[in-house]
């Protein structure tokens, strides 16, 4: 487990906006926000569709592809217009430590947030609770 930076108090606060701004449906209900070693943040907001849902992690990592960004260092996903964050399902876990095996994410309380790797997450399911 590590511990909580500034920067990391700051990722949350960005998903915790996109998701005030842009969570306002049944359509949209958790945004991401995801931190590169440069510190760029790249966010995105998962979409709910009777096709099948689609994670905010997946969306925040598709705009950090599309944008030519490698690696992410760091992510975080927030719920309930920002009063909650979420862990990462398993499926987006795994996407992600492909993708940045050294990943940092964001898990517990929102009130008392820490940060674990990314493999840990996939190792230990229900340490995110
Ligand atoms: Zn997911």
């Amino acid at each position: 487990m590590t511990t909580m930076r500034d920067t990391d108090r700051a990722l949350v606060q960005a998903a915790s906006a996109v998701a005030k701004l842009r969570c306002r449906s049944a359509s949209h209900t958790a945004a991401s926000a995801a931190r590169t070693a440069e510190g760029r943040v790249l966010t995105g907001v998962n979409v709910v569709h009777r096709a099948g849902d689609t994670c905010a992690e997946v969306v925040a990592l598709g705009a950090a592809v599309t944008q030519g960004v490698g690696a992410l260092e760091t992510i975080v996903t927030v719920g309930d217009r920002g009063r909650t964050v979420i862990s990462p399902c398993e499926r987006c876990q795994r996407l992600l430590a492909d993708h940045s095996p050294s990943l940092r994410v964001i898990v517990g309380p929102v009130e008392d947030p820490r940060v674990v790797p990314v493999t840990e997450l996939l190792l230990t399911p229900d340490v995110a609770d």
